[in-house]
């Protein structure tokens, strides 16, 4: 039994859930505690009295613990990789490297405990001085979703810990096994003060609600839905907590009449399909110019058909299964909806069987569809992409703005005027010149616009600004 992380002390949950490997689902990976709101309460409880010994720890001993988090997760990478492969069905390679990049958040924001910086400003009045410093925020409430199980933890887990906050954590329900290993090694190796960090697993209807409600979390920070996130956005709103919500995504890609055809093949592939198409930063609308048109989807066609779906774990997987049944009837139900909206189901979208029972499907592309049809519309999140003709630049431009979403777009082009003119008019967060919509660096800002964020930054230096308090001194010296 994987148990819960409260007050420095591993405690059983109140029930308790398996966690199933989606490319086999006779394999169970585990048994892990699952909390109700009293046992949320105790761990938000303990992150509160420890709040204030571990925001005094010096910048040095903060920035150590992370360091020595860092090197463990990196250590581990392939044993973390596989278990994060079998639980949420992202290939090995995928796997590992979402480690890697969990290790280096942690060592990153180990660097970064040591740069915080404050500001002396002149002031207006004679003989004051304006000090403008940073303090922690208080108790921070984190909530993941299950697509990346160990990076999404890692960059909410390690600034709030290296900016002075007491963490209570709450991993998504359906993989709780990378979070939980992340978890065990912040408990071991951080060495922090007990209660600094808490782990609750659980629903989100109990654990989730919980954090939202409770007066003594100061900050709630979430990844997943818009349903979901919105939902804790008026909750926090309504008790004056500080909320962070990073939500779903439409995201477009633009192949121009002018791109590199194989570039953007391997752009659109990878953005649309890898990682089973599940991130919220996926290319699920490809606005695709007249003249490159029905060489493009032919060409993905050819490349989509040599792409071996199959057991996360299997050497020579390109892509593995969809995360749970769950998600698999809401891409299939997509599906069926593009083409019952008008579109053609142009290549995959077929269940697959394998030599182990899971959720496989064949990545689909769907064509002559539409922007105001719902598959254009709506997140799918899953290895399900689009495709919108359209005459000219203008008119890509127009539609790939024209969405309630606004995470991550691209284009494909060799034009450095529209590749300026395209970086300069999305309305995206983050935008990508010639290379997938996802995939970003762990030291650069992480978020977008409209209904896709709410709140300050993820990430990088821009962290910061979520996970501290600004506060203005003046004195009359
Ligand atoms: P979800 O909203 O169902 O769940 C996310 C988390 O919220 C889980 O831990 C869940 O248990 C919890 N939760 C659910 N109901 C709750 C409630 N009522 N109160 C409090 N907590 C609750 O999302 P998901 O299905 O786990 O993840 C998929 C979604 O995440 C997609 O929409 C995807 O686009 C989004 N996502 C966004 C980003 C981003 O950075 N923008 C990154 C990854 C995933």
């Amino acid at each position: 039994m994987h148990k819960n992380f409260i007050a420095g002390e591993w405690v059983e949950g109140v029930t308790a859930g398996l966690n199933i490997n989606p490319s086999d689902t006779q394999d169970v990976i585990g048994e892990y505690s699952r909390a109700d709101a009293a046992q949320t309460e105790q761990a938000i409880e303990s992150a509160y009295q420890a709040q204030k010994t571990w925001a005094q720890w010096t910048a040095e001993q903060r920035s150590d613990a992370l360091d020595r988090i860092g090197t463990e997760v990196l250590a581990r990478r392939n044993e973390l990789g596989e278990l994060l492969a079998r639980e949420e069905g992202k290939t090995l390679a995928e796997g590992i490297g979402e480690v890697v990049r969990a290790g280096r958040v942690f060592k990153f924001f180990s660097g970064e405990v040591l740069r915080l910086a404050g500001e002396k400003l002149p002031s207006i009045r004679p003989g004051v001085d304006v000090e403008v410093t940073r303090e922690p925020e208080g108790v921070v409430g984190i909530i993941t979703p299950w697509n990346f199980p160990i990076a999404i933890p890692a960059w909410k887990i390690a600034p709030a810990l290296a900016f002075g906050n007491a963490v209570v954590f709450k991993p998504a329900d359906l993989v709780p096994g990378s979070a939980w290993a992340l978890s065990e090694i912040i408990a071991r190796a951080g060495q922090l003060p007990a209660g600094t960090f808490n782990l609750v697993m659980g629903p989100g209807s109990k654990v989730g609600q919980t954090l939202a409600h409770s007066r003594k979390v100061r900050a709630i920070t979430f990844t997943g839905s818009v349903s979901t996130g919105r939902s804790i956005g008026m909750t926090c709103m309504e008790r004056g907590a500080k909320v962070q919500l990073e939500m779903g995504g439409k995201n477009p890609l633009l192949v121009l009449n002018d791109a590199d055809l194989e570039l953007a093949v391997s752009v659109a592939i990878n953005g649309s399909f890898f990682s089973t198409g599940q991130r919220c930063t996926g290319s699920s609308r490809l606005i695709v110019e007249d003249g490159i048109h029905d060489q493009f989807v032919a060409a993905m066609a050819q490349r989509m058909a040599a792409l071996r779906v199959d057991h996360a774990l299997k050497a020579g997987t390109d892509i593995g299964p969809v995360a749970s049944q769950d998600q698999l009837d809401q891409d299939r139900h997509y599906i069926e909806l593009g083409c019952q909206e008008g579109g053609v189901l142009y290549a995959g979208g077929e269940l697959l069987r394998r030599d182990t029972p899971g959720f496989y499907l064949a990545p689909a592309l769907i064509t002559q569809t539409h922007n105001a049809m719902r598959i254009n519309r709506e997140e799918v999140f899953g290895p399900v992409a689009s495709v919108v003709r359209v005459r000219d630049y203008e008119e890509a431009v127009h539609l790939a703005n024209d969405t309630d979403f606004g995470l991550s777009s691209g284009i494909c082009t060799t034009s450095l005027k529209h590749a300026t003119d395209f970086k300069r008019r999305s309305t995206a967060g983050m935008v990508m010149v010639n290379v997938p919509t996802a995939g970003v660096d762990y030291h650069a800002p992480f978020g977008g616009r409209k209904g896709s964020s709410y709140g300050p930054r993820e990430q990088g230096s821009h962290a910061r600004e979520f996970y501290t308090s600004v506060k203005t001194a003046y004195t009359l010296a």
